[in-house]
């Protein structure tokens, strides 16, 4: 894997999104342990790698030899495609839409479809075409509902789907009576259909061998999520320093004079905002890093600024961290509301991505 450290960083402006491939690919093959030998572990990278970059994603763990990949939509399969040339599978999780039937045709990306009106669609436009089925056991959200299935199983069946595929709903809930009642569901519309079969995620896979079937689908946990308590951390987030300042007590920091400083405080200003997916939630709430000292955020998020209280360090830092060895993914998620798939998710185009160690 050549490094591109250094080539992608064009200047000190923008946060710094270091992206440890080394602990993604350890987690792929941790996952990967969890299940049988003959469970084949593919990889989920929809939303562009949840936000890392599906191409660099994709490439590192083909070449720990995933062979099997999972996008949303067909125009991330495309990029996707691009990156990995030909031989890995990659499936498409909104199965067929109207106007893909070329563009899955020529870039060989398999449908999962969702109802009877996909698969028609897929019949007519793709005949011998490679596809798989997803099917709904309870989440009400893609896929056929038992009943619609039970009326093209057969008709579907004789095809030769690649894949017949349902989620879960509760999988990061272990105890939750609905994993039992959904894996209940999909072995009664799948049992003895003699094709490859698919029922977890992160979460599907922790909750033992009676979710593995054939296919595992990860995703979160690769990027180093929760439910994945054991992942390796995989991304870190640094944010340089613009500009310090002495706040007197008394004064007001950001939008809305939302920070008063009690006593006399030192201020940094920091690039990256509400814009680069440093959610307004996260105002007055998280805390930045330097090595183990913590720094709290003061005051409002702006688009593209932070302003963190820095008072405890010693000198003024280059960058502070906010995704790091002292903040998991999951840390930061907290601290805003939300969870690390979103945070994940959201982080922007201005960073520079750079592959290397994390940590
Ligand atoms: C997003 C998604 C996954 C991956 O889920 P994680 O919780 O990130 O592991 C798997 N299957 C489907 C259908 C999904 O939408």
């Amino acid at each position: 894997m050549t490094s591109r450290a250094g080539l992608s960083l064009g200047g000190m402006g923008t946060g710094i999104l270091s992206i440890d491939l080394d602990a993604l690919v350890a987690n792929w093959r941790a996952l990967d342990a969890l299940s049988d030998a003959r469970v084949e572990t593919a990889a989920v990278v929809k939303a562009d790698g949840y936000g890392l970059g599906s191409g660099r994603v994709a490439r590192a763990l083909a070449g720990a030899g995933a062979r099997t990949f999972f996008v949303a939509v067909t125009e991330e399969g495309m990029a996707l495609r691009d990156a990995l040339g030909p031989g890995p599978r990659i499936f498409v999780f909104s199965g067929h839409m109207p106007g893909d039937a070329e563009r899955l045709r020529d870039l060989a990306l398999i449908p999962l479809v969702n109802s009877v009106e996909q698969l028609t669609r897929q019949f007519e436009a793709l005949p011998g075409h490679p596809f798989g089925i997803q099917l709904d056991s309870g989440m009400n959200r893609l896929g056929m509902e038992p009943a619609e299935w039970a009326a093209v199983r057969e008709i579907a069946l004789a095809q030769g789907p690649d894949l017949v595929m349902s989620h879960l709903a509760c999988a990061d809930e272990p105890g939750h009576a609905m994993n039992l009642r959904q894996l209940r569901a999909f072995r009664e519309m799948t049992d003895g259909i003699g094709v490859p079969r698919s029922l977890g995620a992160t979460g599907g896979i922790l909750l033992g061998p009676d979710y593995h079937f054939d296919l595992t689908r990860p995703g979160i946990g690769l990027y180093g999520g929760e439910p994945f308590a054991e992942a390796r951390p995989v991304v870190r987030l640094s944010l340089p320093v613009i500009q310090t300042r002495e706040v007197p007590a008394g004064e007001t920091v950001g939008y809305g004079n939302a920070w008063l400083a009690k006593n006399p405080a030192r201020i940094a200003t920091v690039a990256a905002g509400y814009a680069d997916g440093l959610i307004r939630a996260m105002g007055g709430r998280a805390t930045l890093w330097h090595g183990g000292t913590p720094c709290p955020l003061a005051g409002r998020v702006s688009m593209d600024l932070l302003t963190v209280d820095i008072t405890a360090l010693p000198e003024t830092p280059d960058f502070l961290d906010i995704l790091g060895p002292a903040q998991s993914v999951d840390a930061l998620a907290r601290a805003a509301g939300t969870i690390g798939y979103e945070i994940l998710t959201a982080l922007g185009p201005r960073y520079a991505r750079r592959t290397g160690a994390a940590a």
